[in-house]
């Protein structure tokens, strides 16, 4: 999607500090962190978020939240950390690029804001 914020990072155009890739999915770290982990996993192909997914999208879906329990580990904040979908403006979703926050490295409060 050209006019996609996230398909850009993907392609290069707009630079990101890559944490993590593999064929399917990209992670990189958020440019508003808020923790000492805040990291942003995507598919590598567009979808636009978890309430236009489909059936066929389940497994991408699960897979991005894989890599972001791998990338946990690598980072040693198992302890607790939290995956995250903001799903819509009213949850804050800004960006239409389905991503799964990884955040962690201190603790966190529930419920959130
Ligand atoms: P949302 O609010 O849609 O759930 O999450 C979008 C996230 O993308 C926000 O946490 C925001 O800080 C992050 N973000 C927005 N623009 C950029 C950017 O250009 N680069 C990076 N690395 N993160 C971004
Ligand atoms: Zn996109």
């Amino acid at each position: 999607m050209k006019d996609c914020l996230f398909c850009r990072i993907i392609a290069g155009e707009i630079p990101s500090k890559k944490v993590y890739e593999d064929e399917r999915t990209v992670a990189f770290e958020d440019i508003n962190p808020q923790a000492p982990t805040h990291v942003l996993v995507i598919p590598k192909n567009h979808l636009q978020g978890l309430k236009e997914a489909g059936a066929e999208d389940a497994e991408m879906i699960g897979y991005c939240h894989l890599a972001a329990a791998k990338i946990a580990r690598e980072r040693g904040i198992e302890e607790g950390y939290r995956t995250v979908l903001n799903v819509g403006p009213g949850a804050g979703q800004s960006v239409f690029h389905l991503h799964v926050h990884l955040i962690g490295g201190r603790d966190l409060k529930w419920p959130p804001g």
